[in-house]
């Protein structure tokens, strides 16, 4: 890591550069556009945060997922989601599939991204008090977004729920009898909870194995709905343990002490940090939670916030927060393999949020997004709870920018509305703490 925010600049257009050279110099015409969508997410630079490294004595550093085509971390979870999907005949270009997920934005527009260059529709279904911005991108970007009332994940109509039904109804009526249609939103109770989900791929891709040839090319030409599941699917945890991770790994040539993230599906703290204690053992993994989330809870003391919360049936909306993307009151297959390796979790409370990426913009040039101020308030707590500061390495992630957050998060008149203040004085007082 030889970057400071400051050479930010020079680093993207000396990448560029080398991007051309590679892109063009092997096979300048045959490049097809999903391929260079495969070719472009990922490989996101590792950015020193100089402000906060200067304050506090520890190398702060940043994973600039922002700098993915889809602007942000969910390009390779939706990436691996669809390729795992192809590799197990749950999804065919070119045949009318359609993907369908439910997500409050990102993973939306990653998702929505990959599908047109690999030649899929995309249904996007989320809560109609998300933010106007996403829906816009989504929209420009082709899919169909239907938005719905804000409900319990135990009600039929809630975002998740409706995605998955819509997957198994589209297309031509499901036969029981089949393979692929046996798991066309087949609905299973997971061992956590009595959130039904989607049967796994890894189950699919065995029942897969039972295709005759005949069967196979009958139902490639099938149009067909394809629920990508971020949330209990486990492509979500390896883009991470084979991607983020190792990224990771090699940009700090191990030279690592903590890494901290906050956790909407888990994916990233799941993948990335199991990935790295593999590598070595003694990292801090400490969890970033934003106010009205059960995890940090979870994490504390092994329950949610209240049986109430636990359920779904209060959503963190309601509790006033203007952090999105991370934070939430159920346990997801993808957190579930976080939690034995979570060593700490740290609360974050919206003005904090707010006041980080003010902070950063001003002394860094950093135009982040919420779940990245969360995230960078956390390195702070952290490193002051651990007593360190002589030079010790602390990586997190840069999930998206703030160009996703213009009508809440990064709008005053909304705050003050909210009775959040905008104070970067917050950020002064965390670093002066000893
Ligand atoms: N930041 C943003 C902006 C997100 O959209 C998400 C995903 N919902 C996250 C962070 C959290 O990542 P994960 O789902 O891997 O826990």
């Amino acid at each position: 890591v030889s970057l400071t925010t400051t050479s930010v600049i020079d680093y993207f257009r000396q990448r560029r550069r080398k991007r051309e050279e590679l892109t063009f110099e092997p096979r300048p015409i045959e490049l097809r556009s999903d391929e260079v969508v495969d070719g472009v997410v990922g490989n996101t630079p590792l950015v020193r945060i100089k402000s906060l490294s200067e304050a506090l004595g520890v190398e702060i550093l940043g994973k600039a997922e922002f700098m993915n085509p889809g602007g942000s971390v969910k390009d390779r979870v939706a990436l691996r989601m669809i390729e795992d999907a192809e590799e197990r005949g749950l999804l065919h270009p070119y045949t009318g599939s359609r993907i369908f997920e439910g997500t409050v934005g990102s993973t939306g527009i990653s998702i929505a991204t990959i599908a047109r260059a690999k030649g899929y529709e995309a249904t996007i279904i989320m809560p109609d008090d998300v933010a106007e911005e996403k829906v816009n991108a989504l929209l420009a970007l082709g899919a169909q977004v239907e938005r719905v009332r804000p409900a319990s994940i135990v009600d039929k109509k809630q975002f998740v729920n409706l995605a998955r039904e819509r997957a198994k109804n589209f297309g031509s009526e499901p036969d029981p009898a089949h393979p692929y249609d046996k798991h066309r939103g087949h609905l299973i109770p997971t061992a956590s909870s009595s959130v039904i989900v989607t049967t796994t791929a890894d189950e699919a891709l065995a029942d897969n194995a039972l295709m005759s040839p005949k069967e196979e090319r009958e139902f490639a030409l099938k149009p067909r709905g394809f629920f990508a599941d971020q949330f209990e699917n486990r492509s979500n945890y390896y883009a991470h343990y084979d991607g983020t991770g190792p990224e990771i790994w090699r940009q700090t040539s191990g030279w690592i002490d903590a890494f901290v993230s906050g956790a909407g599906t888990g994916g990233t703290i799941a993948g990335t940090g199991q990935y790295l204690k593999t590598k070595k053992q003694d990292i801090i993994v400490a969890l970033a939670d934003p106010e009205g989330s059960g995890l940090y809870n979870k994490v504390k003391y092994g329950v949610m916030f209240d049986k109430k919360e636990a359920e779904g049936t209060k959503r963190r909306h309601q509790v006033d927060t203007v952090v999105e993307g991370i934070g939430i009151n159920r346990l997801t297959h993808n957190f579930e393999l976080a939690l034995p390796i979570i060593d700490d979790a740290f609360r974050v409370t919206d003005a904090e949020a707010v006041a980080m990426s003010r902070y950063l913009v001003q002394h860094d040039g950093l135009f982040l997004g919420s779940s990245s101020a969360c995230n960078l308030v956390t390195c702070i707590k952290l490193v002051k709870k651990m007593g360190w500061s002589s030079g010790e390495r602390v990586v997190t992630i840069l999930c998206d920018s703030g160009t996703r957050h213009y009508s809440k998060f990064w709008n005053d008149d909304y705050l003050a509305k909210a009775n959040i203040p905008v104070d970067m004085g917050i950020i002064d007082r965390l670093l002066a703490e000893p």
